[in-house]
């Protein structure tokens, strides 16, 4: 009964919202329906400690045609629930939103129409945030410096609610890195990016899974994992500190000379301070280099893609790979000795 190939494909991760579930059911699948495409919805409960999973059973039970329920074994975080979602997603488009309503299901139709316009990434931007002031504070300064670091431009880049094409979710999963920032690691792939306004609101029911500390953590993944940035910034900071150390080094040395105030030679080119300077700035330019060093091993480890072809235009005559070279038909011309 269920299709093989929904258009759209919506990816929810759950973790701990047993008392909101029922409210995103009554909301989801209306919105869904009015859309009049095929669609198929995956929630991914990532580990729940309370009744979720069992309520996922349930609502699979009641809308198996048009839902899909994958339970991780334990918590892996909301961006790696989502990539198991991804994995097992079969729509064109693919949508993420959050389990607690803060993303309203009935937005997914402006996020689906910019993708049918074209765009192969569909970010959003929250009209009016409806979180603890703190959060907006904070996630408005943070975005700000992440932008320059990494240079990927998201305006929200808090908000989940969000649309890649097919293309973007399969290089993202070409991706081995373990601790990742979906709509970051997205946009990278993407060739057509737009963002849409988008509504949001308070929690329908329970509270914020994100602590301080973990949105800490959250940042420091998109920061390392998008930008070597950072350890780039204390190389360049040694070379500046040593090179003007030398230049004072120099400097004092000639104002000495010419002043007379000292008598050996000693006295000339000894000075602790301008020393402790220099070795200062020495250190600092050798945990550059290591930086630059270990930057490039990060970079590596990742494993991620080096690039992805979209076509490759060329004539079938000459086009094969490696591979199907043994079952190429015997009147194909050949190189052989
Ligand atoms: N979530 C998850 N795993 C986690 C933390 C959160 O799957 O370890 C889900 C959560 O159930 C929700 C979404 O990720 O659907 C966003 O979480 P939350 O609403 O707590 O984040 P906030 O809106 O406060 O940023
Ligand atoms: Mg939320």
């Amino acid at each position: 009964m269920s299709h093989a190939h929904p258009e759209l494909s919506v990816v929810i991760p759950v973790y701990n919202e047993e008392a909101g579930l029922q409210s995103l059911y009554d909301r989801l699948y209306p919105a869904l329906d009015q859309l009049g495409t095929v669609y198929e919805v995956i929630f991914v409960n990532d580990g729940s400690r309370d009744r979720s999973a069992a309520l996922l059973r349930e609502q699979f039970q009641r809308r198996p045609d048009v839902t899909r329920v994958v339970l991780l074994a334990a918590n892996a975080g909301q961006h790696m629930a989502i990539m198991a979602g991804f994995e097992q997603c079969r729509g064109d488009v693919v949508v993420t939103l959050d389990a607690d309503l803060q993303n309203p299901p009935e937005e997914i139709g402006k996020l689906l129409d910019a993708v049918r316009a074209g765009h192969d990434y569909v970010g959003s931007i929250r009209r009016q945030r409806e979180d603890a002031l703190w959060r907006s504070v904070a996630s408005k300064s943070m975005n700000r410096l992440r932008e320059r670091i990494t240079r990927i431009k998201m305006t929200d880049q808090g908000c989940m609610l969000r649309a890649y094409r097919r293309e973007i979710v399969e290089a993202m999963l070409d991706c081995k890195e373990v601790n990742t920032f979906i709509p970051a690691l997205a946009y990278t792939f993407a060739h057509q990016p737009t963002e849409v306004v988008v509504e949001h609101e308070a929690r329908s029911a329970g509270e914020s899974k994100y602590s301080l500390y973990s949105l800490i953590r959250l940042n420091f993944d998109l920061m390392t994992g998008f930008s070597v940035a950072p350890l780039q910034f204390f190389s360049l900071l040694g070379i500046l500190v040593s090179m003007l150390s030398v230049v004072t080094y120099v400097g004092v040395i000639i104002h000495r000379l010419f002043n007379h105030e000292v008598t050996g030679l000693i006295d000339v080119i000894w000075d602790r301070d301008i020393l402790a300077f220099f070795l200062i700035g020495l250190v600092l330019f050798g945990q550059g280099i290591l930086g630059e060093y270990v930057g490039r091993i990060h970079m590596q480890v990742r494993y991620r893609p080096r690039y992805r072809i979209g076509t490759i235009l060329e004539s079938p005559a000459v086009s094969t790979s490696s591979e199907d070279a043994s079952t190429l038909p015997a009147s194909r011309p050949t190189l052989q000795p």
